[in-house]
């Protein structure tokens, strides 16, 4: 973990230092090597929350956005007395998920159903083809009547199949904590499969960095996903500058290039 308690203060881990569990109140001890990034760790048991994730550099950069006091937030079910640490815990109720493993589907569905208000950000670093792949699918997302938000006909093509059929926003970050020097690189942005609503297609938005940041600390982020996920999200190229984002997408013609062939358009 990122923090222990020390005289009701949250802490980062530092040499020899000893703290409390901030969600179980055991005694933790600041591992500080060269090897993994500085953690604190549970002196007997491997960790108090099986959902717990040992945390790589990558699950730090995220967090850094968001106030410590909102990070690493221990959550009850006071029905179930279950209780599990959100990476994000924002002050308008939002869990924020970060996942660099792999996850079964069940644990994934068992995960939104406890923390309901919740997105995932997904490290599309991991796996070497999750991007190739991606790119190679981006060819055949379909526009519709909202310039920042795509059809996906065909999931497992394009994304993990642990992430499909999610009930809540899922952000996929192929970029991870590497520096690219290229603008127009596809990985500058975020790819955010929207709540899964009809089984004949998905629904992807693609985000800023910096969007993805701003609402979720502003609350905003929510409104746009709790209703009608098809109404209207601001114009981010209008906003900010970036339109190149969608240059890459092809335009609407009733034909798509599909495994090497082009094939009629469903209709919307
Ligand atoms: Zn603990």
């Amino acid at each position: 973990m990122k923090f222990a308690t020390i005289n009701g203060n949250k802490i980062e881990a530092t040499k020899g230092a000893v703290g409390m569990c901030t969600h179980c109140g055991a005694e933790l001890i600041a591992k500080c090597g060269t090897v993994k990034i500085h953690h604190w760790a549970h002196k007997g048991i491997r960790n108090c929350d099986p959902w717990w994730e040992n945390e790589t550099e990558w699950h730090r950069f995220w967090k850094s956005h968001y106030t410590a006091a909102w990070q690493e937030f221990s959550m009850l079910d006071p029905a179930t007395n279950e209780k599990h640490i959100a990476d994000v815990y924002t002050d308008r109720g939002l869990v924020i998920e970060f996942q660099h493993s792999s996850i079964h589907p069940s644990e994934r569905m068992a995960r939104e159903k406890f923390y309901k208000n919740m997105v995932w950000v997904i490290d599309g670093t991991r796996l070497k083809n999750d991007y190739p792949r991606f790119l190679q699918a981006r060819n055949s997302f379909r526009r519709t009547h909202h310039p920042a938000i795509f059809h996906v006909d065909i999931m497992a093509e394009c994304f993990p199949s642990a992430w499909i059929g999610s009930d809540v926003p899922v952000v996929f970050d192929f970029k991870g904590t590497v520096t690219i020097d290229d603008p127009r690189d596809p990985r500058h942005h975020l790819y955010c499969l929207l709540p899964k609503k009809d089984s004949r297609y998905a629904l992807l938005t693609i985000l800023t960095r910096r969007y993805f940041i701003d609402k979720t600390i502003s609350g905003e982020w929510s409104s746009i996903f709790s209703s009608d996920f098809e109404r209207p999200v601001p114009n981010q190229d209008a906003q900010q500058g970036q339109g190149r984002q969608n240059s890459n997408v092809r335009k609407e013609s009733p034909f798509v290039l599909y495994k090497g062939r082009f094939i009629r358009r469903k209709r919307l």
